[in-house]
């Protein structure tokens, strides 16, 4: 029995470090403990440098690169199965790996935090009672001076297993308890009792009009397959993902719906559990750890059939899965801008192939990775072009605010516009990318500027709180009475941001209801709902908000849509600028007449003969869209070369720039660059200087996504252990969505 090969644990933990920890698994463990608790996606605990700490099995193994004697053992096991299906499992190995993330911190930041803490998941299903077997072996002439208990143990006797429910409803909590404690019977937790396939839908699905039928017939429900469904707002998408998951719930899947904001889109849900007569949890960061753990449960375990969520969510296990449904897929809030910076997008993609189940991707204003994806024919590109029901597209016009005057932000013609639309008892949507009252403060004599001391940027002067706050780095003050240079008391705020247009629309028309939608306004709980309820009882009134008015919601009796300021889009400095320009100003008039009455878009601003800006009101996104691909391609950049970004800040800009030639150094000595691989900077970051640290990047292009990828792996190993990495802080970002 000596020659037994020791067995060796990998183990991921939540540490910064890329790499897996060997762990002895000590001989007596391995004797008294089920293989299965010794399987990978199996949580342990370990001493981890002078601490325990829960890890992961990741592997099984008889070798190390380590002596034997200097492995720890295990100090204890947790789970008695696997935590986590093999399916998702490889699904966290890939994205670690290609995200180059740790696979502990990828792990673990993902799981609900009562796992990661070392809770036992909880029993699922509904609770049950049957005999045990001591009760099983009663005699009939036992309990004959407790008449109720042994009824309830003959009825157990009859029926095997019955629910706490039912039991309740003839016997006392008392007599349970005492039963239980004679050890006579015991809970047991059971799968509530299916539900009956006719009993599917609560509604009956709406007639698929003809190109919403041709989308539904394309998309094979039995195997991989990665549909684009690119349909302008109001076309019916929603629709055809009904019907798809009504579809997989007939052969017993389950559908996994993730939306970018749920908050910001109550109304998709609730189209979901109208349809639908399914148990159907929603994954938001609203829940309680204890509901979180609960809902994550029922996916697992198959008691959800319909499970929404956002980016996160597509980390959730699922017990049969059968389609993946992402909605607004060019939406940027998939991409997770830190930690492990994972694209719930493509890892979607990628969960859908590894499970071999299908995807649909839908969108009124796709990617450009996509729309490219679907040239290249690896998706299915389905269009609807036209609005189901009556609803018509909405008209545009141009307002030239170099030639027209304005007050607050609003030119004259929009604001007669406005006034119109009340006076014919519709609904005005107001469209602001800007914050707080005015996006700067300045002096009127000396020109002096506040300026946040910590960032490249100005403060914003938010007049409800009386108070100047940088959207950086969160650094607060007063107004100040006077100027600090100069002293003079002629301080003005600067230009128009949301809650100066709401007093000015304010004043205007007194009688109307203004309600304003942006991170400010919806902090209070329930602001969101108070928006809703009143947009949705069709009363005139006028919301005025940022992008968070632009997603998905559904507003019957909204006519007029305003963009105040269409300028910053066309002068972005990021690649995708344009193409982000693109995507929201569709999103915002697509706001505009989604009920019986057309809708019109005012577009103000001071470029109204920018070319593009002209194509995309008279052409539409999607031809806009198809124009830029070719520049892409042109200046070869994503999606047609792969980019990653090496970060790295410090409280010294020395230091930042200076670590970010030393991994230039490594990457060049591992792959001098060449046409097929090359390396741009350390540069600045588009704002330096953010919340006092010095921020620059270096960017990797490639034309081979592997080529990148074993690179980035091996610098990533040489930076961690290099000493400078600990001076900075340094991160990498593949597919990065922002520069
Ligand atoms: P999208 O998701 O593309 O924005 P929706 O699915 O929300 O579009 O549809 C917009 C409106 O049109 C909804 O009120 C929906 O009930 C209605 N609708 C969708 N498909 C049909 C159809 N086939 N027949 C009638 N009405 C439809
Ligand atoms: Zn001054
Ligand atoms: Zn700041």
């Amino acid at each position: 029995m000596a020659d037994l090969a020791p067995l060796i644990l990998r183990i991921a933990v939540p540490s910064p470090l890329r790499r897996l920890f060997d762990y002895l698994v000590p001989e007596a463990m391995a004797e008294n403990s089920s293989q299965a608790s010794l399987q990978p996606g199996c949580r342990v605990t370990v001493n981890f440098g002078r601490r325990e700490v829960n890890g992961l099995i990741i592997e099984r193994a008889a070798t190390s690169e380590f002596a034997l004697d200097k492995l720890k053992p295990i100090s204890q096991l947790i789970d008695s199965e696997p935590l986590l299906p093999s399916s998702l499992f490889k699904l966290f190995i890939w994205a670690s790996r290609y995200y180059q993330h740790p696979i502990g911190d990828a792990l673990f930041s993902t799981l609900p935090i009562l796992l990661r803490k070392g809770e036992l998941p909880p029993a699922q299903g509904q609770r049950c009672w049957q005999l045990s077997t001591f009760g099983k072996g009663l005699g009939p002439d036992s309990l004959k001076q407790a008449r109720k208990q042994r009824a309830l143990v003959d009825l157990l006797q009859a029926e095997g297993i019955v629910s706490d429910e039912r039991l309740a409803e003839t016997f006392s909590r008392a007599i349970l308890k005492q039963l239980e404690q004679k050890t006579l019977i015991e809970p047991i937790f059971q799968a509530p009792p299916a539900i009956a396939l006719e009993k599917l839908l609560k509604q009956n699905p709406l007639s698929l009009y003809s190109s919403q039928q041709v989308a539904m017939d394309a998309i094979d429900l039995h195997s991989f397959n990665c549909s684009l469904l690119d349909g302008i707002t109001g076309s019916g998408k929603t629709e055809v993902y009904l019907q798809s998951i009504e579809k997989v719930l007939r052969y017993g899947r389950q559908a996994l719906v993730l939306i970018p904001e749920i908050s910001l889109t109550p109304q998709t849900e609730k189209r979901f559990r109208d349809r639908f007569n399914v148990p159907i949890v929603t994954l938001h960061s609203g829940l309680t750890d204890k509901q979180r753990l609960n809902a994550w449960m029922q996916a697992r375990d198959g008691t959800a059939k319909i499970i929404m969520g956002t980016r996160s969510a597509i980390f959730t296990p699922l017990q049969a899965p059968g389609l993946i449904i992402l909605d607004e897929e060019h939406d940027q809030s998939y991409k997770q801008q830190e930690g492990f910076r994972y694209s719930a997008r493509d890892l979607a993609v990628i969960r859908a192939q590894q499970e071999n189940i299908p995807i649909i991707l839908g969108s009124a204003t796709p990617s450009l990775e996509s729309l490219n994806n679907c040239h290249k024919g690896r998706y299915q590109h389905l269009i609807l072009s036209t609005r189901a029901g009556n609803a018509v597209q909405p008209d545009w016009k141009v307002i030239d605010l170099k030639t027209e005057r304005s007050d607050s932000g609003i030119a004259a013609t929009t604001l007669t516009a406005i006034g119109d639309t009340l006076k014919n008892n519709h609904q005005v949507l107001v469209f602001l990318n800007r914050r707080g009252y005015a996006p700067a403060m300045l002096c009127h004599q000396c020109g002096w500027t506040a300026e946040c001391k910590s960032c490249d940027s100005r403060l914003t002067v938010h007049r409800a709180r009386s108070r100047l706050i940088c959207h950086h780095c969160d650094y607060q003050q007063r107004i100040p009475q006077q100027c600090p240079c100069c002293l003079s008391r002629q301080l003005v705020a600067a230009g128009e941001g949301t809650e100066r247009s709401e007093a000015f629309l304010q004043r205007c028309f007194p009688g109307t209801k203004v309600l304003r939608v942006d991170r400010d306004s919806t902090r209070k709980k329930g602001a969101m709902q108070e928006v809703f309820d009143t947009a949705d009882s069709g009363q005139p009134c006028i919301l005025i908000g940022t992008q968070m008015l632009a997603k998905g919601h559904h507003f019957e009796n909204v006519t007029l849509v305003a963009v105040l300021d269409a300028d910053s889009g066309l002068f972005s400095p990021d690649f995708r600028g344009h193409e982000r320009m693109g995507q929201l100003l569709t999103q915002v008039a697509g706001r505009s007449g989604r009920g019986d009455a057309p809708g019109r878009v005012f577009v103000q601003t001071h470029q109204p003969d920018h070319p593009l800006l002209e194509m995309l009101i008279t052409r539409g996104y999607g031809y806009f869209a198809e124009q830029l691909i070719p520049q892409r391609q042109l200046t070869q950049l994503p999606p047609f070369r792969h980019m990653a970004v090496i970060r790295a800040e410090s409280n010294r800009a020395d230091e930042a720039e200076a670590f970010l030639r030393l991994a230039r150094k490594i990457a060049e000595s591992l792959v001098p660059a060449t046409p097929e691989l090359s390396y741009l900077g350390p540069l600045p970051a588009i704002m330096e200087k953010r919340a006092g640290r010095f921020r620059y990047l270096l960017q990797v292009e490639a034309d081979q996504r592997g080529a990148l990828q074993s690179l980035l792996s091996a610098v990533a190993v040489q930076l961690e252990n290099h000493k400078d990495s600990r001076r900075v802080r340094w991160s990498i970002d593949v597919d990065p969505q922002e520069l």
